[in-house]
């Protein structure tokens, strides 16, 4: 079952670890390594059952490979998660330790990061036991990829009204979040500060209070109702699979521009719905992907001035895309084409390098 699922996703590796002082469950899933050693976060989440954790980790590091390809980086598409036994269970450094020393024994194929539950705190910690991590503080380069994934998510959102012929200012705009955490927040910062009417809504009553006090925002009262108050854009930023065809039918926005992963239930049907719909889909890994080009980007050593181009370049891949989703089927479709364009682009110059290296080596013998 897992190796025929491995097989339909098109997985390079999966690893799955255990240490035995902490009790730590892992998975590390490599999902393809084409464009260079796979960079992709790190989740701690109370699963209900093993297959759930396993089902998240093959999703969510397939979605990496597409991400780093659109947003044209040398590097591949890895996620892992770590299956806690409680929700809400605190972070220790012996279990971040534990699971550094996991990623290092990968000797650089796979490089961790942050995702939902994993802060800097526990990337530094991992730090310790590996040079295999970005996103710290102190121990590991990059720091918190939230401020950047939320530019690149205004920058989708951006990409989306150009698409529609309106102005790009969010000034005036009334955007609705739902999930207020790292992301979310960011988020919420920029477009309040833009003039942008913000709605919140979190199941954490003190992050709705936050941005409601820090950034003048106003309270949705559930998930259902900030999903489908009238608004301009729609902004996930919680978890994944919040999208479904039972709820397509009630949104009300002109543009759906999520920044979290997975948003859609069954991307292939529910982006063509969002099609028939007239709503404008910013398909969720390359709108979201602008923590991604930071983090890959110092890896891969481009300057801030690249970073910053490449984090704001995401409106025109998002604007491109959109033109293409109707002839695609679908914005996901479209956007699936272009990240496999740039895959396929790779995999046909690292067959070009081979032949060369093999030619040379030849030569090199004679
Ligand atoms: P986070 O844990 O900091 O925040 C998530 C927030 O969502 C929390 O405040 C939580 O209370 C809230 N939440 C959970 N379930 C909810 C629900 N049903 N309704 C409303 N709120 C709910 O995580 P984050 O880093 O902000 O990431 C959010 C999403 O964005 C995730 O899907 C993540 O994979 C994705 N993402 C994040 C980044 C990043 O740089 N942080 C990058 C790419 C994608």
């Amino acid at each position: 079952m897992v190796f025929e699922t491995m097989a339909d996703r098109g997985h390079e590796r999966v690893v799955f670890c255990y240490d035995k002082e902490t009790s730590l469950r892992a998975i590390i899933a490599i999902h393809n390594t084409t464009l260079g050693p796979a960079l992709g976060g790190t989740r701690r989440w109370a699963y209900k059952t093993e297959a759930d954790a396993l089902n998240d980790v093959l999703r969510l590091s397939e979605a990496m490979t597409y991400k780093a390809a659109a947003g044209d980086l040398p590097m591949g598409g890895a996620k892992s998660v770590i299956w806690m036994d409680a929700a809400n269970k605190p972070s220790t450094e012996q279990v971040a330790r534990a699971m550094g020393r996991m990623v290092d024994r990968l000797g650089g194929l796979y490089i961790a990061a942050e995702d939902v539950g994993v802060n800097t705190q526990f990337i530094d910690w991992m730090a310790q036991e590996t040079k295999y991590v970005m996103g710290g503080e102190t121990t590991a380069r990059g720091g918190d990829p939230a401020p950047y994934t939320a530019l690149g998510v205004i920058s989708g959102m951006r990409g989306g009204l150009k698409h529609l012929g309106r102005s790009t200012s969010l000034k005036g705009l009334t955007i609705a979040v739902q999930g207020v955490g790292a992301l979310g927040f960011n988020v919420c910062k920029i477009a309040a500060e833009e003039g942008a009417r913000v709605i919140v809504y979190d199941i954490a009553e003190d992050r709705v209070q936050l941005a409601v006090n820090a950034l003048g925002a106003e309270a949705a009262h559930s998930d259902a109702d900030v999903l489908t108050v009238q608004c301009d854009i729609l902004c996930p930023c919680a978890l994944g699979g919040v999208i479904t065809a039972n709820n397509i039918p009630s949104l009300n926005c002109d543009i759906l521009a999520p920044g979290a992963n997975n948003v859609l239930g069954d991307p292939d049907e529910d982006a063509t719905a969002l099609l028939g719909a007239g709503i404008v889909y910013c398909p969720d890994f390359v709108n979201n992907g602008g923590g991604l080009i930071q983090l890959a980007g110092l890896w891969c050593g481009f300057s801030d001035t690249e970073l910053d181009q490449r984090i704001r370049n995401i409106e025109n891949v998002i604007m491109k895309i959109l033109n293409d989703a109707k002839s695609s089927g679908s914005a996901h479709a479209a956007a699936l084409a272009y990240a496999h364009q740039r895959l396929d682009a790779g995999q046909n110059s690292s067959h070009v390098e081979a032949k060369s290296s093999q030619a040379s080596t030849t030569t090199g013998r004679a």
